[in-house]
């Protein structure tokens, strides 16, 4: 029977599309559209293994993207079941994916008071498609929704009440799909059913999180009310003492704004090295003796450590910790660093597994005899958001 289904992630400037074979995640197509409203706006993407690159009008929008889009999808003779659509915010009302409707679209505007940038493009990128997709299933998967299972002392601030009561400011996690992917194939390896699965599941990419899961359900995340607690990210500082913002701004002089970008787009891996983002180029340059490289790897590491050892607590069946994401999935220098601080807890990597888990290769990488398991597992987020929105087809 035929399982394909579209998967849409909007972005402010992008459209990520991909066709998804909901049974086995495999992508037939997957591409980008770029720099939307701007002059250079492009389209890339990859058809059975070959790579297609071509310019859109100027300034073209979502609607002209999601055109062309559509266009390459009908050559490609697929007919699709469904379509996914990537939502960041589902604030409280979405424990799982939605088909869409009106009162789901509402909801969406409505939740993104919290996430304006990301909700704002998602619900623009559903009116699109159900335009030119009229007779299909739209189904809304939330990054939130695998979260909603965490108890109240894990999602609460120790603030007000009014301001949880009346403004829903509590912390709501991000990664959703990606945690709950690397859940369901933990099971799997494990050979135990999901609720039976209890992991650390650290996600590693430009941003990161890590996510404490007992038996099948989330307890704990490091994301917060916006996806800029918690660890060291590529740009993004995480934990910060809340003083800061405020201090900063009469010291520097700034706008609430600038400093909001100094803390999303100027922290992180970025701003210890004063060298870049990229994990990659932080190693090559640490192995050069880059001192600003190796103090970003040392603080991100023994940042992530402390997250793992502390979601030990609310794990008490920890079957596995789980490292994925493009840094997770790559990196044995992080692997490595992050798991020596767990020495005085018995848990050790094997090297040469540690060294071969790379380029979407994953698996058990702990030694025989470590106290607890360490995985690799690479992730596929669009597979969990084409295997949500084919059970409404
Ligand atoms: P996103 O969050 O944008 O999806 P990815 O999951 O693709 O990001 O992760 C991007 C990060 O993965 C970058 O920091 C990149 O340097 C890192 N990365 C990718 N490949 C490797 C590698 N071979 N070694 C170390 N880091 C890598």
């Amino acid at each position: 029977m035929n399982k394909d289904v579209i998967v849409l992630n909007c972005g402010s400037s992008s459209v990520k599309f991909a066709i998804i074979n909901a049974e086995n995640g495999e992508a037939g197509l997957s591409g980008l559209a770029e720099n939307l409203g701007n002059n250079d706006a492009r389209l890339s993407y990859k058809l059975n293994g070959e790579k297609v690159q071509r310019e859109l009008p100027a300034q073209a929008d979502h609607a002209q993207a999601l055109n062309v889009i559509q266009q390459v999808i009908d050559k490609t003779g697929v007919k699709p079941i469904a379509i996914g659509h990537r939502v960041v915010h589902g604030g409280e009302k979405f424990k799982q994916a939605a088909l869409v409707d009106n009162s789901v679209l509402e909801a969406i505007e409505k939740y993104a008071v919290m996430a304006p940038l990301h909700n704002m493009a998602n619900l623009k990128g559903i009116v699109t498609a159900q335009k030119a997709y009229p007779e299909l299933p739209h189904v809304a998967v939330f990054d939130t929704s695998f979260f909603q299972s965490m108890p109240q002392k894990a999602f609460m601030y120790a603030l007000p009440m009014e301001l949880y009561k009346s403004h829903g400011i509590r912390r709501y996690g991000f990664h959703g799909t990606s945690h709950k992917f690397i859940l369901d194939s933990m099971a799997k390896l494990l050979q135990k059913s999901v609720q039976e699965t209890s992991i650390i599941s650290a996600h590693l990419g430009n941003g990161c999180s890590v996510s404490a899961i007992e038996q099948g359900k989330a307890v704990d995340t490091s994301l917060g009310f916006t996806p800029l607690e918690g660890l060291v990210m590529g740009t993004r500082c995480g934990d910060l003492d809340p003083s800061l913002p405020t201090i900063l701004q009469k010291q520097l002089g700034k706008t609430a704004d600038e400093i909001a970008a100094l803390l999303n787009k100027a922290s992180g891996l970025l701003g210890i090295s004063e060298l870049s983002n990229d994990c990659r180029t932080l190693e090559d340059a640490a192995n050069n003796g880059h001192e600003g490289a190796l103090l970003a790897i040392e603080i991100f590491c023994y940042r992530l450590a402390k997250y793992i050892s502390g979601y030990m607590v609310c794990v008490p069946s920890l079957d596995a910790i789980v490292f994925t994401g493009g840094i997770g999935e790559n990196s044995s220098l992080i692997r490595s660093t992050t798991i020596g601080y767990f020495k005085h807890f018995g848990i050790a990597l094997d090297e040469q597994k540690n060294l071969d888990a790379r380029f979407g290769q994953g698996g058990e990488i702990s030694t025989s005899d470590s106290s607890t398991a360490v995985f690799v597992v690479p992730t596929n987020e669009e597979w969990v958001i084409a295997a949500e929105a084919a059970t409404f087809s």
